[in-house]
């Protein structure tokens, strides 16, 4: 199947003052879209990927096709990883945090000291394995954790493209920015789902993220209804 840009679930400016809108249209716009563009004419037309998910490329494929699928894959979780609105994490994962990194706040630390320190492109991400234990990850250029059977759960991405028109060379500076835009409720969403769908969220969900704010707006009328 060919691939479609994700289309974002806010506006262009929605991030700002953390973003700017000239960020996303570079980054979404340009960068984004040229994955999957580059993604879709490596494929057309092969029995082995034209018909695939993208989970199942990332899995199988090396080279071009995996890297530029990752990046498609990669974007499309950074993207639904902010939300311009307020949020907090689900009682169960902000837990399972407090248990395994001591606090929300000590978790932010290790995870934004991962973010400077990577060398070079790449991603941050929160993956969990088959134990329920935790960790952040650090992916370079195009990696993705689905590779080592590892399934993410938030993601960062540290691409210099990602920051340089609105922090330049700053990557701390963008990352504790970054952080105030962490949509907690897409994470929780992936905690309470990580066996379920084993980071392949997006296969089941619509790209205009129907599917996914259905679920959330369900979420939210369990929690009013108190059940
Ligand atoms: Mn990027």
């Amino acid at each position: 199947m060919l691939h479609e840009l994700m289309k974002l679930p806010y506006a262009y400016d929605a991030l700002e003052p953390m973003m700017s809108a000239e960020t996303l249209q570079y980054h979404h716009g340009k960068h984004h879209a040229g994955y999957v563009t580059k993604l879709n004419a490596l494929i057309s037309g092969t029995a082995e990927f034209e018909s695939k998910s993208l989970v199942e490329i990332i899995k199988h494929a090396d080279g071009a096709v995996y890297n530029n699928a990752a990046q498609v894959y990669n974007h499309d979780f950074f993207w639904t990883t902010l939300s311009p609105e307020s949020t907090v994490p689900s009682l169960a994962l902000d837990s399972v945090i407090n248990a395994q990194f001591g606090s929300i706040e000590a978790f932010k630390k290790a995870f934004i000291e991962k973010g400077v320190t990577l060398f070079g492109s790449g991603w941050v991400w929160l993956c969990i394995d088959d134990k329920k234990n935790l960790s952040i990850v650090n992916t370079s250029n195009a990696d993705n954790p689905l590779r080592s059977g590892l399934v993410p759960l938030m993601v960062c991405d540290v691409w210099e493209h990602a920051y340089y028109i609105d922090y330049r060379n700053a990557r701390a500076d963008y990352l504790e920015n970054w952080w105030k835009l962490l949509n907690w409720k897409f994470v929780s969403f992936n905690f309470a789902n990580h066996e379920k769908h084993r980071g392949d969220y997006f296969s089941n969900f619509c790209k205009d993220n129907t599917p996914y704010c259905d679920y959330i707006d369900a979420l939210d009328a369990k929690e009013e209804s108190g059940s």
